[in-house]
């Protein structure tokens, strides 16, 4: 996608602090930080959302988990969230599929 944020950042084209990177998922901290730890792991390969991710690369969509995970446990933390907001009523902003892992401080339910 040529005019995808997410697509710039795993192509090098857009600076971003990447935490991790697997074959199939890069890690970068969000610019927003919204926790002491706040990483979104995104496919390399662009999708608009997890749904479609899923559908389309099941292989991936379960690496992204295993990323979060690794991401989680580098940083010191047993306990983390892992959300995929999808669709603009649901907090989506970049419509690249992402997964945020926030973690490093209480998390109250529901979110809000
Ligand atoms: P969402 O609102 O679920 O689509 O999440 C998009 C996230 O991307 C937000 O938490 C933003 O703070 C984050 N974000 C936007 N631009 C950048 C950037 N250049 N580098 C890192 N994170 C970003």
């Amino acid at each position: 996608m040529d005019d995808c944020l997410f697509c710039k950042i795993v192509a090098g084209e857009i600076p971003a602090d990447i935490v991790h990177a697997t074959e199939r998922t890069v890690a970068f901290r969000d610019i927003n930080a919204q926790a002491p730890t706040h990483v979104l792991v995104v496919p390399r390969d662009h999708y608009a959302d997890a749904a479609e991710l899923a559908t389309a690369d099941p292989a991936a969509s379960a690496e992204l988990v295993l990323t979060a995970a690794a991401v989680a446990t580098a940083e010191g933390h047993d306990d983390y969230r892992l959300v995929f907001n999808t669709g603009a009523g649901a907090g989506q902003s970049v419509f690249h599929a992402h997964l945020h892992v926030l973690a490093g401080r209480d998390l109250t339910w529901p979110p809000g």
